[in-house]
């Protein structure tokens, strides 16, 4: 048994700062969903993003399932999803009682090939399907190749939403994750670069999609003086002691990512010297305009060029010395629960 302590793979870290702004909550009373904090929150992710509006929300699966519903996606429609993914993305399309139609990797970024996104597109036209939108993810912050996604995208007349829940901190050719498509959603899991424990938002330049986003996340009451619901709605708002939360942590953002980067750097220093013997580890590779936040540090290993290791050898080793670490995620497409949708 070790006596080494634990290192896990993506803790919170929560400071003064959210301390300070959920006392404020606690003081004003105001412990209910929306306030002042959701507002200012909300103003703040807005500028940062470079986002002209956000709508603060639970998580990042309600955000990508209100920008689905505000696109207009049906029973029967077909949307595209990157396959490397979590199912956060995908999760909401099959809510929509929609047909998910995944589109593999390309090799850089380990995100969404845009030449696989062309075929896919050409392939569901031949066949009298028009998809109703794109979901490009930003896999462990790394940037997609967001230019050529959206040029073959726009190509077709497909909106995008741009599934930047693990990439906030990133940027893409100076502009930060979270700026590009016509919908772009975050999240603020436990897990993610920075946390409101559970949360996200949807973020857009329409400020009456984003409008529209708000009223359809608090259960679509009707703005009457008689208590009326015209349209079925969604408790999908965040509260003001989480939003608290979410300002502080939006404040040591640029630390959070710096320490990540470093993270990154020890891995791949330490891996350098495994090169000398004879192994290849691969890493995510930043393009040429791509800074990542390195939200978690993925390597890729082929066992038939590493003397036979393996990538399950590799977090038993590490748990050895009480460090977390575990297998990427698999395409979606390999999970029964999204078989048997196709992959393109
Ligand atoms: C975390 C995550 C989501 C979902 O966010 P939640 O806030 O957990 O609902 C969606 N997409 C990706 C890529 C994620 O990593």
């Amino acid at each position: 048994m070790t006596s080494k302590p634990k290192i896990w793979l993506s803790s919170p870290h929560l400071g003064e700062s959210e301390r300070k702004y959920v006392q404020d909550a606690f003081d004003t009373n105001w412990i209910a969903p929306l306030g002042p904090h959701v507002n200012a929150f909300e103003a703040s992710l807005a500028e940062y993003t470079q986002s002209t509006h956000a709508a603060a929300l639970s998580s990042g699966t309600a955000a990508i399932h209100l920008a689905l519903i505000l696109l207009g996606v049906e029973p029967g429609d077909t949307v595209l999803c990157q396959s490397m993914t979590f199912c956060g993305s995908a999760n909401p399309i099959r809510y929509q009682g929609a047909r998910p139609v995944f589109v593999d990797s390309e090799k850089d970024t380990w995100n969404m090939d845009p030449q696989a996104l062309e075929e896919a597109i050409q392939a569901l036209l031949a066949e009298g399907t028009t998809p109703k939108a794109v979901i490009p993810v930003h896999l462990y912050g790394m940037p997609a190749k967001m230019d050529e996604i959206l040029e073959v995208a726009g190509r077709y007349h497909i909106p995008v939403i741009e599934d930047a829940a693990e990439a906030l901190g990133s940027v893409y050719r100076e502009r930060k994750c979270g700026s590009f498509g016509t919908f772009r959603i975050l999240s603020f899991n436990g897990n993610k670069i920075i946390t409101t424990s559970g949360g996200g938002a949807l973020l857009a330049d329409d400020e009456a999609a984003i409008q529209r986003a708000r009223f359809l996340a608090t259960q679509a009451r009707d703005p009457a003086p008689h208590y009326q619901h015209s349209e079925v709605g969604y408790n999908y708002r965040l509260s003001n002691v989480l939003a608290a939360i979410g300002r502080g942590q939006l404040e040591v953002l640029s630390e959070r990512v710096a320490q990540r980067r470093r993270i990154f750097e020890r891995y791949r220093a330490f891996f350098k010297s495994w090169e000398e013997r004879g192994y290849q580890i691969a890493f995510q590779e930043e393009p040429a305009g791509s800074f990542s936040n390195r939200w978690l540090t993925c390597i890729r290993v082929d066992p038939a060029r590493n003397h036979g290791l393996t990538r399950e050898a590799i977090p038993l080793a590490l748990a050895g010395d009480n460090i977390e670490a575990r297998p990427p995620r698999k395409p979606m497409p390999m999970h029964p629960a999204f078989q048997p949708h196709p992959l393109f």
